[in-house]
């Protein structure tokens, strides 16, 4: 099963793609691992992304592009895999496209687990953190006995600066637009399915299965 996973922080991907996973015994590949291991690797592309990397400048898409080619061609790949994190703009999904064509794969599904703005705000920006063990607690969904105070040992609760609402917020508005003509360019090529991502994670999990199983409406 070849697979794209796509979803705005909060939209409950990572539970998704464990169970994806486990479901189709197929490697998850995120860009993040993927430029560890090239790294790692010692790989010219790897080199490359190393310096841009170290320099604290933009990897150029011809590198990020290199590098997803050499993983997908890996032996673990034939079978199927789970793509997260790429394609981020239309020109990374155009190069995607061909690199797929050579190795003669065609995606089961574009996935997009898609949530309303307002309710990921509410699922992400509650979260509290103890500053003794890292517990970690939810303010709406998974609140301590006592407010501010860890069940296990008393220590104080604490938000991340990445949880304030006002954060949150700016990272979702980034996310929409920078996914916008992606979502755009996959709806008019490939199998793109947006699942109703305000379900409860087991009919999420059964809508992603069902679309990527349904291969005649493509
Ligand atoms: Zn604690």
């Amino acid at each position: 099963m070849y697979i794209l996973l796509m979803g705005p922080p909060g939209a409950g991907k990572g539970t998704q793609a464990e169970r994806l996973i486990e479901k189709y015994g197929i490697p998850q590949i995120s860009t993040g691992d993927m430029f560890r291991a090239a790294v790692k690797n010692g790989t010219p592309l790897g080199l490359e992304a190393k310096k841009h990397m170290d320099n604290g400048t933009l990897v150029p898409d011809e590198v990020t592009i290199g590098i997803v080619r050499e993983r997908l061609a890996q032996p673990d790949a034939r079978d199927g895999f789970i793509l997260d994190g790429f394609p981020r703009t239309t020109a990374q999904a155009v190069a995607l496209d061909a690199i797929l064509r050579e190795l003669n794969i065609t995606l089961d599904g574009i996935i997009n687990i898609a949530v309303p703005n307002e309710e990921l705000v509410r699922r992400t920006s509650g979260r509290l953190i103890c500053r003794t063990c890292g517990a970690t607690y939810h303010k709406a969904f998974n609140p301590p006995q006592k407010a501010g105070v860890c069940d296990k040992d008393g220590g104080e609760l604490y938000q991340r600066d990445d949880d304030q609402e006002a954060v949150v917020k700016e990272r979702l508005a980034v996310y929409g637009q920078q996914t916008k003509p992606l979502i755009d360019y996959y709806k008019n090529n490939g199998h793109y399915v947006e699942i109703d991502g305000l379900q409860d994670m087991e009919d999420v999990f059964k809508d992603i299965v069902t679309a990527l199983e349904k291969k005649d409406g493509q």
